[in-house]
């Protein structure tokens, strides 16, 4: 295969892995680093479990990491969403696709899937790929800049590389934290992930572990002050609390939860940098923007990021750089506006369920119609649904 210049990129999730793999099947030899849990082994438990839409799910079989056979342990099937309102107002999400539905069967609304392995997976594809190299030092030293392209950051919300380049981000920060655990409950998910938003907290539980499993992911957002109830203390007795907390949280649903593994806490943001590139460097993933993670919609957001990353690249004209601005201004172009859309809506949402004010009679009543309204409007349901699902 022809190479046609050196990309660095910089990261090691999930972002980082995939971006080096569309970019390298291009043709471009690509720097990449190491997960750094391989260099530093794994103290605790993963309980990392993200939903992957149809988009992502196809950029991962891009990157050829998607499973090919049904049933891989690390990806379980998600054939029905119900979203409960604190008034029993209630939406349920399925695919509609008419193609697959008149044909007798309906495919996934999305995955779940457990992320060390994807991780595993990606670093796995990285390796075997002959145009990926391992940058030795993370590929920090200063030095090395100019021997490359395009410098890609994929660092996360924290993200160093993006302070250096003097790159701002606009934030707010929420009042609230999420924990994240897996639980196992009485009774079989059925693949169907669950959400409930109660005034104050928003509740999902998630099917892991295969379309009969028992096993959940949890993301509970909370008023900081209750987080740090949970998170601060991790004995046996806190973790029995919590299982109680979440077994009543989520009406006892699926019976009885016990914990599993966790609780571990998360800070939460909306973000999103006031430039997406500049000179020869670009931001992908949460380095880019960050999203509450009540829709499950931020690795999405990434992961299309990557792919329109290389989509971009791929219309490169013969003489261009890679960072040429015009493919960077159409690469920012793209990305911000369908980020910034999934912003407002979930920020709105959040908003909408958890504001102090919104407990006042007629919000509380406003938005549980609004969910059972919502439910039965099919177009604007299937618009939604499709927006969600990557489509
Ligand atoms: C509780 C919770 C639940 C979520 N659920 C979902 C979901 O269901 N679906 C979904 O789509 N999204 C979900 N998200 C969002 C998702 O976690 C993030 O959007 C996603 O992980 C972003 O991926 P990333 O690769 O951009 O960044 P990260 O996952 O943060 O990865 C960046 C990595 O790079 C490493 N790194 C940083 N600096 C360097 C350096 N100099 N050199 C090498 N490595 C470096 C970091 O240590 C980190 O491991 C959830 C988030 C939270 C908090």
């Amino acid at each position: 295969m022809n190479q046609l210049g050196n990309i660095r990129v910089f990261g090691t999730g999930i972002t980082a892995h995939v971006t080096a793999l569309l970019l390298a099947n291009q043709g471009w030899r690509v720097h990449a680093s190491a997960p750094r849990r391989l260099l530093e082994g794994r103290s605790q438990r993963d309980v990392r479990a993200y939903a992957i839409n149809h988009r992502s799910r196809a950029t991962l079989e891009a990157s050829g990491v998607w499973p090919h056979e049904e049933g891989a342990p690390w990806v379980t099937a998600i054939n029905q969403m119900r979203v409960f309102g604190d008034l029993g107002g209630q939406l349920t999400i399925e695919n509609q696709n008419p193609d697959t539905s008149a044909k007798g069967h309906t495919e996934p609304v999305a995955w779940m899937v457990d992320v060390p392995a994807l991780e595993d997976a990606l670093w796995e594809a990285c390796q075997k790929q002959p145009l990926i190299s391992t940058m030795p030092d993370g590929g920090d030293t200063p030095s090395h800049s100019s021997a490359f392209d395009l410098t890609v950051i994929c660092e996360g919300r924290s993200s160093q590389q993006r302070q250096r380049q003097e790159i701002e981000t606009d934030t707010v920060n929420y009042p609230h934290k999420a924990i994240a655990a897996r639980v196992i409950a009485d009774h079989p998910h059925g693949g169907v992930a669950q959400q409930w938003f109660d005034g104050e907290r928003i509740l999902a539980l998630l099917p892991v572990g295969g379309a009969q499993g028992r096993s959940l992911a949890v993301v509970w957002s909370l008023p900081a002050s209750e987080h740090r109830q949970w998170s601060s203390d991790t004995s046996a007795e806190n973790t029995e609390q919590l299982a109680i907390a979440l077994s009543t949280a989520s009406h006892h649903a699926l019976g009885q939860l016990r914990v599993t593994a966790g609780p571990v806490g998360f800070p939460l943001s909306v973000s999103q940098a006031t430039r997406w590139f500049e000179g020869q460097t670009v931001l992908v993933g949460d380095a880019a923007h960050t999203i509450h993670p009540l829709a499950g919609q931020g690795l999405n957001l990434g992961l299309s990021d990557a792919q329109t990353l290389a989509d971009c690249l791929a219309i490169r004209k013969r003489w261009e750089p890679a960072s040429a601005p015009r493919l960077m201004q159409r690469y920012q172009r793209l990305r911000r506006a369908d980020t910034q859309t999934m912003q407002w809506a979930t920020h709105s949402l959040f908003h909408l369920f958890t504001n102090p004010l919104s407990g006042q009679v007629p919000i509380p009543w406003v938005r549980n119609a609004g969910l059972s309204v919502f439910n039965a409007l099919s177009p604007v349901k299937h618009w939604v649904q499709r927006l969600g699902m990557g489509n």
